[in-house]
Parts: C-alpha cells; sequence; structure tokens
C-alpha cells in the first residue's frame, strides 16, 4: 500500500506534502501527532495535514478540501470559524489572555451552563474533558466517602489512569489495566459492567452494598461508535444509584449542547447528580466543565475540602469561545435542523450499503451517527468489536479520496454541524455509494 494514497479506486488523490509533514513530525513528537486518533492507526495510511478549516469544510496542505464530520471530535457544532465565536475571541484577545484572577466572563458561562443543563446548579470550569472527568470521580468519592466507581465497557472518559481500564474474562469484572503506567492499584476501584445491561450493574450493588461511589458512563456512548441507551436503561440506574445511596454520574462532553442545549439528560429527562462537559463547552478552544447540586459542588475546594485547581482553567479566550457558542445555540436553537439533517444522512448512509450489498447498520441519536459494519444492532462494546474494521478502513480511504472527512475509526461517532447544508449530505451519499461499491470487494 502506497502510505500516502490508500484509496485504491481515485487515482488523482495523493498527499505528498501531507506525507513529508508526517515524517518531519515523527521525528519530534511520538507518532508525529499530539492526540493518538489522528494518526489514523486504525485505518492504516498517513493523515492529511490541515491547512485551514471553514464552516463545514477542512483544507489540507495537499489542495483538497474535506466535508468535516469530525469537528475536532465533537466541539465545532457550529462549523468552523463562526463569526460570533471569531468575534468574541477577538474581543477578549484585546483584553488579556490570562489573569489568574477571577473574570466576570466566568460567572457568565457558568450561568449559560446552569440555565442549560437540567442538573446543574453550580459548576467548576478546568480545561480539558480528562481533567474534568478525573475531578468529577474525585467529588463523586469525597461526598459519598465511597471507593468504587462502575464504568462501562468501551466508554472513555479521558485518559485518567483509574479509568483506564479494560475487560477481564468475566462479564461483571474488575478491569485490569490498559495501558502500561496504569497500576493495578489505581484501577481496583473501578468495576466494568457491559453498556445496556441493568442487571449487571444491580449484581455490582448488590455485591458491593454502599460501597459505590457513582455509575459513570456515557449516556449516548460515541466513543464505540455510536450505541443509544436501551428504553428504560438510563431510568434503571437512576433507580437503582438513589436506592444504595451511589451517585449517577454522566460523562456528556460528547453530548452536552450537542443532543440538545441541556445535554442528553434534558433529551432522555434524566437528572445525573454529576455531569461532566467539555467539547463544546470550549467552542475550539481548551475548556471543560463538572457540575452538580449546590449541595455537591460546595464540597469543592476553597468552597469546601475537596481539592482541585488549574493555572489556566476559566482562561479568558476559552471562556470567550465557550461563551460565544452556548449563546448562539441558545439564540438560534439548531437542534430541529441538525436533526433533519442528520436524518438524512444516515438514511442515505444506510440506503448505500444497502444497494451495495454490505452487512451494516446506522446508529443514530441526533447529531451524533455511526455506520457500523455490522449486522444487526450495536448495544454494547462486543457487537461494536464484531464490526469489519478491514472494509471500514478501506470505505474510510474511499470517502477521504472523495472529499469526505469521517472519524477515522469505526469506533467513534460522526458529527453534523449546523453549517452543514443538504447539498453536502446528499454528495456525502453519493461519495458512500461509490465509497462502498469500491470497497466492498476483495481487498
Ligand atoms: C473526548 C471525551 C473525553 C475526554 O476529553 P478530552 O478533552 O479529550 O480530555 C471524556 N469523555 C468523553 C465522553 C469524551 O468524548
Amino acid at each position: 500500500m502506497n502510505a500516502t494514497t490508500p484509496a485504491r479506486s481515485v487515482p488523482g488523490y495523493c498527499l505528498p506534502h501531507s506525507h513529508a509533514a508526517f515524517l518531519r513530525a515523527n521525528r519530534s513528537i511520538p507518532g508525529g501527532v499530539n492526540s493518538p486518533a489522528r494518526a489514523f492507526g486504525a485505518v492504516g495510511g498517513e493523515p492529511p495535514f490541515m491547512a485551514r478549516a471553514e464552516g463545514q469544510f477542512l483544507y489540507d496542505i495537499d489542495g483538497h478540501q474535506y466535508i468535516d464530520y469530525i469537528g475536532s471530535w465533537g466541539p465545532m457544532i457550529l462549523g468552523h470559524g463562526h463569526q460570533r465565536v471569531k468575534r468574541a475571541i477577538a474581543e477578549a484577545l484585546e483584553t488579556g489572555t490570562s489573569f489568574g484572577a477571577p473574570t466576570e466572563r466566568e460567572s457568565e458561562i457558568a450561568e449559560a451552563v446552569i440555565e442549560a443543563v437540567p442538573s446543574i446548579e453550580k459548576v467548576r470550569f478546568v480545561s480539558s474533558g480528562t481533567e474534568a472527568a478525573m475531578s468529577a470521580v474525585r467529588v463523586a468519592r469525597g461526598v459519598t466517602g465511597r471507593a468504587k466507581i462502575i464504568k462501562m465497557t468501551g466508554h472513555y472518559h479521558g485518559h485518567v489512569d483509574s479509568l483506564l481500564v479494560q475487560a477481564g474474562s468475566a462479564a461483571t469484572t474488575l478491569g485490569t489495566p490498559n495501558s502500561p503506567g496504569v497500576t493495578p492499584g489505581s484501577v481496583a476501584d473501578t468495576i466494568l459492567v457491559p453498556f445496556n445491561d441493568a442487571k449487571a450493574v444491580a449484581d455490582v450493588f448488590a455485591a458491593y452494598p454502599g460501597q459505590v461511589a457513582a455509575v459513570l458512563l456515557e449516556p449516548v456512548a460515541g466513543n464505540m461508535g455510536l450505541v443509544p441507551p436501551r428504553p428504560g436503561y438510563l431510568e434503571a440506574l437512576r433507580k437503582m444509584t438513589e436506592t444504595d445511596g451511589a451517585m449517577l454520574f454522566f460523562d456528556e462532553v460528547m453530548t452536552g449542547f450537542r443532543l440538545a442545549l441541556g445535554g442528553a439528560q434534558e433529551r432522555f429527562g434524566i437528572r445525573p447528580d454529576v455531569t461532566c462537559l467539555g467539547k463544546i463547552i470550549g467552542g475550539g478552544l481548551p475548556a471543560a466543565a463538572y457540575g452538580a447540586s449546590r449541595g455537591i459542588m460546595d464540597f469543592v475546594s476553597p468552597a469546601g475540602p475537596i481539592y482541585q485547581a488549574g493555572t489556566l482553567s476559566g482562561n479568558p479566550l476559552a471562556m470567550a469561545a465557550g461563551l460565544a457558542t452556548l449563546r448562539e445555540l441558545r439564540d438560534r436553537s439548531p437542534y430541529d435542523r441538525l436533526e433533519a439533517l442528520s436524518a438524512r444522512l444516515a438514511e442515505g448512509l444506510d440506503r448505500a450499503a444497502k444497494d451495495a450489498g454490505v452487512p451494516h447498520v446506522v446508529q443514530r441519536v441526533g447529531s451524533m451517527l455511526t455506520l457500523f459494519f455490522h449486522d444487526g444492532p450495536v448495544e454494547n462494546y462486543e457487537d461494536a468489536k464484531r464490526s469489519d474494521t478491514k472494509l471500514f478502513g478501506r470505505f474510510f480511504w474511499e470517502m477521504l479520496a472523495r472529499g469526505v472527512y469521517l472519524p477515522c475509526s469505526q469506533f467513534e461517532a460522526a458529527f453534523v454541524s449546523a453549517a452543514h447544508t443538504e447539498a453536502d449530505v446528499d454528495h456525502t451519499i453519493e461519495a458512500a455509494s461509490e465509497a462502498l461499491r469500491a470497497s466492498a470487494g476483495p481487498p
């Protein structure tokens, strides 16, 4: 395989400048990237390097334009370079980029978050989703005085030591570290269960009554491909946690402000005790947050004893970008339009895969979706892993060569933004028809 042009049926598509840039990057940066998924490890080949982005499009340094369905892995729900967001950043830039002191803008965005997200009465800003999840786990443990966390297999909460766990052999199991450098001790209190299996959670509560600090999950899973909760599942978790005195902890880093202004908790009508947010909340700059009721959040320092801090937390530029994004989402609610566009895309991809005779299922909630090359519904990580990832790799490159930038793994959700148009979606479906025919045959 030619590393720079893995698509087989689009001869004009090649990436010589990106190839040179990747070689150079590899000499000074591990794997040439600052976050692993960007290296395209799951699909083979080398990534195009980006020059700029505008609206729904990305432009690489080799002169290609792509319709972008990654949106920086979630944040860019308004599209790239949105005028209101750019203006807010420019205004903030004039007054200073970091003070290490409180600003009024932090209260403004905190109030916007509280207004939007049903379960949040107070919120603390941090700089990444990882940091938000890590801090909120500490809060759940600190407030309950309990140690154990129930986590769902295949859900991702950043690279927090205690949450980098993989399943052992049994269905309900103490996990083992899934990265060197994570000690068995640091995952000893993390219990893994399969997603969408309420009985597995009930079994853990029965085995460890009064010892579980929180049940942690992505209410709609996006980090194993898009997997919705089964009807009644979130309700069951809400009830079980209440009965036991454990916290229900929604990681809405991906779903927050995406599935509704108030995230999955608004869409499904379930109030978690603790929520973490990221991605959209920073409007494309580094910001994230965790929030809960006043009673819980007043345990956080300096109001309370649970320590958590950050030099760049509440950074003026990030707060400005985030606030402008949340205001735009509130003022011009794009959610109905996103729903319709995403449904059109999902139906088109389903039709294209059917026509190509490829075993598949398209799963979607709001503007998050995944075309799984798996015959039948995907309800948990075990199902997702049965997908034909080789076919996905070929399909991915055929799409890229046709100017469609999908997530570079079968186990990631695609995002539709408010900048996408029906024409973009129709172009994407047409490209998918060709790409599926090109990639479905023998390799
Ligand atoms: C992206 C993501 C994180 C991690 O956020 P970072 O900003 O990459 O640290 C945590 N949880 C979920 C659900 C995510 O999608």
